[in-house]
């Protein structure tokens, strides 16, 4: 069958890896993939993901097979984290949650959903966004249509661009946004932005789709769901889909949620039925070890407090490397700006690298960016920084 068949292109991102791993050079370093890493490089289980399997082990009766849905228990914890415990969405019961495999696994539920009671609409993403984003919504049939978002002048958000476009949006059709901590760019929207787009939302009658793959990188935990809880209190349609990956560390476990938000319970149920009726014909039910897992961390106080101290030292380790690179860069006498990757938020940077940059870093330091410039900020370690930054600034003197 595979003779008159090309390959397909290898996944830019994990095709770097390859490459990464396949150097012999002892002094690489990879900024690529979008995965956590500590002060030696490596990427930890959670304290208090060890002590919940600890636990788990010991108390875990079966292996049967878990709802379409998950566990209820699991979705009444990730409602609670994104909306907060007191939220009017979890009282009145108008948010529809299933446990997926990882964010990917809810945007493409939440796409294959979608493609069934709007199958004409189009999905409108960022300029630029996360790649497999077109990807997942272009495979569930989806056109995909772009808003401004990036502004290489300021290295800001383009809010004016980006609100303009949004008013243009048909009613019925898709938008997709990052809650925070955007990928690949690090730069959101902020407080007053949100509510202007949640009232155009409103207005204008398209469907938001909420992507919250980094919640507790950005500012904290509760800091970080704001937006989403100014969609919930507009009372309308939306999805959020989110995920355990990074925040909990749980990348190979696959675990993340999509909740789907409607304006009434009744309706809420009526989401719920159709979500269980698209993952069935999928892959029937979710994995069962990364939910129990979490939700043994979100249910325990201790452990819940644990985590949040592991966020923080996550997220306060990420910052602290912002800082060594800029500075870095200006004690080596480079001139061009880079004090905005201080103010970037989440795992990455958009560093304004050029790609003949990014070609020179891999072809002569071993030193791995994905096209585009975008860094993976915690591949940098206090072991790898002044390699790094003698390396930029050597290929920006080049
Ligand atoms: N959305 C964004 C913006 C992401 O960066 C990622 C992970 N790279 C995901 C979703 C998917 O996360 P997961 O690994 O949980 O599928």
């Amino acid at each position: 069958m595979w003779k008159e068949i090309d390959a397909a292109p290898a996944d830019a991102i994990l095709g770097l890896t390859e490459a990464f791993k396949s150097d012999s050079n002892p002094k690489k370093v990879n900024l690529g993939v979008g995965v956590f890493k500590d002060d030696q490089g490596t990427t930890p289980i959670l304290k208090c993901i060890k002590a919940a399997e600890k636990k788990l082990v010991e108390t875990e009766s079966t292996k049967g097979y878990l709802p379409i849905s998950g566990s209820p228990a699991y979705a009444a914890n990730v409602q609670k984290l994104l909306f907060g415990a007191d939220s009017e969405v979890i009282a009145s019961g108008r948010a529809a949650t299933i446990h997926s495999p990882g964010g990917t696994g809810a945007l493409r539920v939440g796409a294959d959903l979608l493609k069934k009671f709007r199958p004409d609409a189009t999905l409108w993403v960022s300029t630029p966004t996360w790649a497999n984003h077109k990807g997942i919504f272009t495979a569930a049939g989806f056109g995909i249509g772009d808003y401004p978002y990036y502004d290489p002048q300021t290295k800001g958000v383009d809010f004016e661009g980006m609100l303009a476009a949004l008013e243009n949006v048909p009613a019925g059709d898709i938008v997709l946004m990052h809650v925070c901590c955007h990928n690949p760019t690090g730069v959101d929207l902020v407080g007053g932005q949100w509510d202007q787009v949640v009232e155009v939302a409103k207005a204008k009658g398209w469907m938001p789709f909420l992507d919250f793959a980094y919640q507790g990188f950005g500012d904290g935990v509760e800091e970080d769901r704001a937006a989403v809880e100014k969609f919930a209190a507009a009372g309308i349609d939306f999805f959020v889909a989110s995920s355990f990956s990074k925040n909990l560390g749980l990348y190979n476990e696959r675990t993340g949620a999509l909740t789907v938000v409607s304006p009434t319970a009744a309706e809420s149920a009526v989401a719920m039925s159709h979500i269980k009726t698209t993952i069935r014909v999928n892959y029937s039910n979710p994995p069962a070890h990364g939910g129990l897992a979490a939700s043994m961390v979100l249910d325990d106080s201790a452990l819940y407090d644990q985590w949040i101290g592991e966020v923080a030292e996550m997220r306060d380790r990420i910052r602290n490397m912002r800082a060594l690179l800029v500075d870095g860069l200006v004690a080596r006498g480079v001139g061009q700006d880079f004090s905005f990757i201080k103010e970037q938020r989440g795992m990455f940077s958009f560093s304004g690298l050029s790609n003949e940059v990014v070609a020179w870093l891999k072809e002569n330091k071993a030193i791995y960016i994905v096209g585009g410039g975008r860094i993976n900020v915690a591949g940098l370690t206090t072991a790898n920084i002044g390699y790094v930054c003698d390396a930029i600034a050597e290929a920006l003197k080049a």
